[in-house]
């Protein structure tokens, strides 16, 4: 009988991005193993703190519907914390970008398209010291959420396998199982429950980071102009980065746009941006 590409061989880390597709994945890697998962697969979830409220609490409900331990991470202060990370759960996750705001002022840099090492320690980093630190693995997988819809991300993550530079090999049973933004749409209209975020053509603008800079900038106009008080987190890094680093030029996220203080202002000042079909860059554990 052929497997299941859901059909996960441990240790494997399943990552959770707090997405519908990963969610979807979680689903049916559960569903797979007849209702519950093998002892040596772990669901992880990195919360950098400026994620929506929206999908933390999907990420737990999640977990309480289909009985399933997620682990929520967050990245710390290895000369102030010595993992480098911290387990936190639902309760006392932090809502304000804490994590992320204290990774800035420790690298004295704002992540940015070419160097998003945001997504590096908050993300893949922090789930590599938990495996070996607190699993004590040396190898394993890493289920991710790709769909076959995201072609070049999984040519990419395959050639990352190729390359054998990691400690774990990463595994994509949705692109394996041709599953498309389509089959993931209609999943979450059949279920009881989903994440509060709206889902335009099958993408969740909102989702990741609430203002991540690998947006489209349609997407980050509609956003602020929505919620212009969202941009203040961002605005702040920007002028801390300034103060402590680029007294002169001023530190901004990305050069090829206004600084964020700017694009509070705009979208106030202009028209309706409306919404692109745009996720930006999903941000995962294998970027
Ligand atoms: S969503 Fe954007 S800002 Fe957040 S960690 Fe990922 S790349 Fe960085």
């Amino acid at each position: 009988m052929m497997k299941s590409p859901y059909w996960i061989d441990g240790p494997a880390v399943i990552s959770f991005s707090g997405g519908r597709s990963s969610a979807f994945m979680l689903h049916q890697i559960i569903r797979a193993h007849g209702g519950t998962l093998p002892d040596d697969a772990k669901v992880i979830f990195c919360n950098t703190g400026k994620e929506r409220p929206e999908t933390l609490d999907f990420v737990q409900e999640c977990a309480s519907r289909w009985g399933v331990h997620i682990t929520w991470l967050e990245w710390r202060d290895k000369s102030v914390f010595c993992a480098a990370f911290e387990v936190v759960s639902h309760n006392s996750a932090a809502r304000n970008g804490e994590p992320f705001s204290a990774l800035v002022r420790k690298r004295r840099l704002l992540p940015n398209p070419a160097t998003r090492f945001c997504t590096g320690e908050m993300k893949v980093k922090t789930i590599e010291r938990y495996c070996k630190q607190v699993l004590d693995w040396s190898d394993w997988s890493n289920v991710v959420g790709l769909r076959a819809d995201e072609r070049h991300r999984v040519a990419k993550m395959r050639r990352r396998n190729d390359s054998g530079k990691d400690a774990w090999e990463t595994v994509l049973p949705m692109a394996e199982a041709e599953v498309t933004k389509r089959t993931v749409s209609g999943f979450w209209q059949r279920q009881p429950f989903d994440l509060g975020l709206p889902n335009i053509k099958g993408s969740t603008p909102a989702g990741n980071c609430d203002l991540c800079f690998m947006k489209g900038f349609p997407t980050l106009m509609g956003l602020i102009r929505e919620n212009p008080e969202s941009a203040d987190w961002w605005v702040e890094q920007e002028a801390a980065l300034t103060d402590l680093v680029e007294k002169t030029s001023g530190a901004v996220f990305r050069c090829d746009r206004p600084a964020y203080g700017k694009m509070k202002q705009l979208s106030q000042d202009q028209g309706d941006f409306g919404f692109e079909a745009d996720e930006g860059l999903p941000c995962m554990c294998t970027d």
